[in-house]
C-alpha cells in the first residue's frame, strides 16, 4: 500500500493566505466597532433614562408630600438677571435685573429628594464623561455644611467644597428652575404666575413640561471658563432666554457654542424628565419649547442645534 506523501505545507497557512486572514479579520472589525460603540452609547442612553425615571418619580413624590409644591430657592420675585426683588415690578421694562442677592443654587435638588430617591447614582449619566464627586452626600450638612447664603464659606469637608476644589460633578442633570424660582417676566407675560406647583402645573400639559435636562458639566466645571462655568450650578433658568442654555456668548472664550444644557448628550439627542415624572430621549428642535411653562421659546436663536 503506497501512502502518500503529504508536502510539508499541507495543513499549515501560507504567507498569502495569512495575510487573506487578518484583511478578512479587519474588515469585520472595521464592520463590527461602528454597530458596537452604537450599541454602548444605546445602552448608556437607556441606563440615563432609567436613572432619570426614578428622579421624575422621587420629584413626584415629594410634590405629593408637599401639597404639589416643590422646596423654594428664594421667596422673592426673581429678575432676568438672577437678582431678586420682594413685589413684582409694574412691567416688563423692570425686569432685567437689579434686585438684591443673587439666584444661587445653595438648595441642591439632588440632596432635597434624597428621602425619595435614596440613591446619589441615579443623578448621573454614564454618558456624562466629567469625573464625577466621589464622597458623595446625603443630607445637606455633608453637602455644604447647610448654608442657608451663597455667600457663606463651605465647610472644607463638604461635597460641594471638595467639588469645587477639584472640579468634579455632583449631578447631571439640571432642574428647570421654575420649580424653585417665581420668575418676575414669566408672571408679567402670563406664563406662569409663581412657582411651578402641581395647581399651577395642571393647566401647562404636564407631560410636556420639562423639568430636568442634561447638565453640560464639562464645559460647566471646567476651569477655564470662568464668565459661566460653575460647579454648583444644578438648574437652569429658561426665562433669560434661548442662548444660555445652549449657546453662551463671545464672553465665554473657548465656550461659545456651548450653554447650561448638554442638548446632545446622547448625540444627536439628550434626554428629559416631565413634570408628570416619564423620562424621554429627545432633540433639541423637540424638546427647546418644552422648557418654557407657555412653549413660547423666549429670544429663539437664529440657528438653535437641531
Ligand atoms: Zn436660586
Ligand atoms: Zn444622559
Amino acid at each position: 500500500m503506497k501512502r502518500l506523501r503529504k508536502s510539508n505545507t499541507k495543513g499549515a497557512f501560507s504567507l498569502i493566505e495569512l495575510l487573506v486572514v487578518i484583511a478578512i479579520i479587519g474588515v469585520l472589525v472595521g464592520v463590527l466597532l461602528p454597530a458596537l460603540s452604537r450599541a454602548r452609547d444605546f445602552g448608556r442612553q437607556v441606563a440615563c433614562l432609567s436613572n432619570q425615571r426614578q428622579i421624575g418619580v422621587a420629584i413626584r413624590m415629594y410634590l405629593d408630600d408637599h401639597r404639589g409644591e416643590f422646596f423654594h430657592h428664594h421667596e422673592g420675585w426673581v429678575l432676568d438677571d438672577g437678582s431678586q426683588v420682594n413685589s413684582l415690578p409694574m412691567s416688563l421694562a423692570e425686569v432685567g435685573g437689579g434686585g438684591v442677592g443673587h439666584s444661587e443654587a445653595e438648595k441642591p435638588w439632588v440632596i432635597f429628594i434624597q428621602p425619595y430617591l435614596q440613591s446619589r447614582d441615579a443623578g448621573f449619566c454614564a454618558a456624562d464623561p466629567t469625573p464625577r464627586s466621589s464622597a458623595v452626600a446625603t443630607t445637606l450638612t455633608e453637602y455644604n455644611g447647610a448654608i442657608t447664603d451663597v455667600n457663606q464659606t463651605l465647610p472644607p469637608g463638604s461635597e460641594l467644597a471638595i467639588a469645587e476644589r477639584d472640579h468634579l460633578t455632583t449631578q447631571s442633570f439640571l432642574l428647570n428652575s421654575i420649580l424653585s424660582h417665581k420668575s418676575a417676566r414669566y408672571a408679567l407675560e402670563g406664563a406662569l404666575d409663581g412657582f411651578l406647583n402641581d395647581s399651577r402645573g395642571a393647566g401647562l400639559q404636564p407631560a410636556s413640561l420639562a423639568i430636568l435636562a442634561e447638565r453640560n458639566s464639562e464645559a460647566m466645571n471646567a476651569v477655564d471658563n470662568n464668565a459661566f462655568g460653575s460647579v454648583g450650578q444644578d438648574d437652569f433658568d429658561a426665562w433669560v432666554g434661548e442662548a444660555p442654555l445652549v449657546r453662551w456668548g463671545s464672553e465665554a472664550i473657548g465656550y461659545e457654542d456651548e450653554g447650561w444644557i448638554r442638548y446632545n448628550r446622547h448625540s444627536p439627542a439628550s434626554n428629559f424628565v416631565y413634570l408628570d415624572g416619564h423620562a424621554e430621549t429627545r432633540s433639541w428642535s423637540a424638546a427647546r419649547s418644552e422648557l418654557f411653562p407657555d412653549r413660547r421659546v423666549r429670544q429663539p436663536l437664529l440657528n438653535p442645534p437641531l
